[in-house]
């Protein structure tokens, strides 16, 4: 096992990595920009280098600051967190050639499946079922994207390639809009991505978001950890995440796990990685699989008991992973609430001073979060200060938990979006359960009015 790991992130997710490496007997590096350096987690770390300025590209995007910083302190893996360098195969790479592991897939895993076309290739190879749409990238003709587009059915949607964070993609209903669409998605695209191609898909009206949790080793083990339920985003962005998904058939969900440990061992992936799904009229549509530990992971450890940061940490040093697919029992319900300091129905960002902190607690509250009373949020990074994480033998033992959580959560100083998590939680269609993508966005929309 190592003895020292030095992690390329902020935030809870640092401090999450670093318990794990505490609770393991291994040493715990630290780095940190200007704006984190009175962070307590930072303070706690075995040891902390400053990488740089406030600003990410000068501290937490800074390879060869980051690798110097491994260099220095005797590091022999880095755990890259999620966002950042995470799903950067070149940092991996980089790492990887200056003689630390890297806590994640290989490089060439990473880049297949960061390049959405390449994605959705394998998968298909792989037996994964994906969303119907053009057999890889859009060529130039036009006639081509217009029979490609009758084929698949309007609307459809044009994805870049190289997009993500919800960026690069515009849904197209008639055939008169389509070539300027098209036209339009691919410069942007290789303005932002430095990769001008685009493929099509078949737009879904009212699906819901459905992802599949792996771990994987390097000794052609994969197992899947059930799926999550992140129906709940505005703006492509997850606002709450939960498990298992409410009213999917166990069968269903066992198909499409066993497929997508299936497809890891066939491209030889290893670590934690998550397969995100469109889920519409019982049908699972492949969209893209993220290649690092996801903000939403602890849902996912509560309901199977599997320590998801300890286990890539684990496989990462080349152990095998400890339990198997008959081993993994999925227990009760889990529902994660994402803090953001935030205006909580404007989402206009919220930084500065905490000046009052007081974390919920009790059976089954779990709390991920790095802030604390007199701690500064500064304005240069995501908006995200923790996560209320809450596990009930049954979902309505969850919601109750979580509604009871939130009453005695308070956070003074800043603006925060618990508000909205208060009025969601007794919500009546999600408190059925089942919601789609787009009820957050339609609930907000009529509640302005
Ligand atoms: P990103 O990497 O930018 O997050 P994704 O491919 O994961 O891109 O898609 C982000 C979101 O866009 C999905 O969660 C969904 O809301 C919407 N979306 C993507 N593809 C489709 C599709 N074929 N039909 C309907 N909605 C889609």
């Amino acid at each position: 096992m190592f003895k020292k790991i030095l992690i390329a992130n902020r935030g809870e997710i640092a401090l999450r990595i670093q318990r794990a490496c505490r609770e393991m007997g291994i040493k715990a590096v630290m780095v940190y920009s200007e704006a984190d350096r009175d962070a307590k987690y930072v303070r706690l770390a075995d040891e902390a280098v400053c990488i740089g300025p406030a600003s990410s590209t000068h501290s937490y995007l800074n390879m060869p600051a980051i690798i110097s910083a491994a260099e220095v302190t005797d590091a022999e893996a880095i755990h890259p967190g999620y966002g950042f360098l995470s799903e950067n195969a070149d940092f991996a790479e980089r790492v990887e050639k200056s003689g630390f592991t890297f806590i994640g897939p290989s490089p060439d895993s990473i880049r297949l499946m960061g390049d959405k076309v390449s994605a959705k290739q394998a998968m298909i190879r792989a037996g994964v079922p994906c969303v119907p749409g053009s057999e890889g990238a859009l060529p130039d003709d036009p006639v081509v994207i217009k029979r490609t587009a009758k084929a698949v059915g309007y609307p459809v949607i044009i994805k870049a390639a190289g997009g993500g964070g919800g960026r690069g993609m515009r849904v197209v209903h008639t055939e008169a809009a389509l070539l300027h669409a098209v036209q339009t998605t691919k410069a942007e695209a290789g303005a932002a991505f430095g990769n001008a191609e685009v493929y099509m898909e078949k737009f879904l009206q009212n699906p819901r978001h459905i992802e599949i949790q792996i771990l994987a080793d390097t000794h052609r083990n994969a197992v899947y950890l059930g799926e999550r339920d992140c129906s709940m985003q505005r703006r492509h962005q997850k606002v709450i995440e939960e498990a298992p998904a409410p009213g999917i058939p166990r069968r269903l969900i066992e198909k499409i796990g066993e497929r997508c440990a299936a497809a890891c061992k066939k491209i030889g992936y290893r670590g934690a990685g998550t397969f995100e799904f469109l889920f519409e009229n019982g049908e699972f549509y492949f969209i893209e699989m993220n290649t690092r530990v996801q903000v939403e992971h602890p849902v996912t450890e509560w309901i199977s008991g599997v320590d998801i940061v300890r286990t890539q940490i684990a496989v990462a040093a080349g152990e095998k992973l400890p339990f198997t697919q008959r081993q993994v029992q999925l227990r009760g319900h889990a529902i994660e609430c994402r803090i953001n300091a935030e205006d909580a129905y404007k989402f206009t960002p919220s930084p500065g001073r905490i000046t009052t902190w007081h974390a919920p607690g009790g059976p089954g509250v779990r709390v991920d979060s790095h802030v604390y009373t007199n701690y500064f949020v500064p304005p240069n990074y995501d908006s995200m200060i923790g996560k209320i994480i809450v596990h009930g033998d049954t979902r309505e033992q969850a919601l109750a938990r979580m509604r009871t959580a939130l009453a005695e959560t308070v956070i003074e100083g800043i603006k925060t979006n618990i508000p909205l998590h208060r009025e969601l939680m007794v919500d009546a269609s999600f408190v059925a359960g089942g919601t789609n993508i787009h009820y957050l966005e339609e609930w907000l929309s009529q509640r302005e009015r």
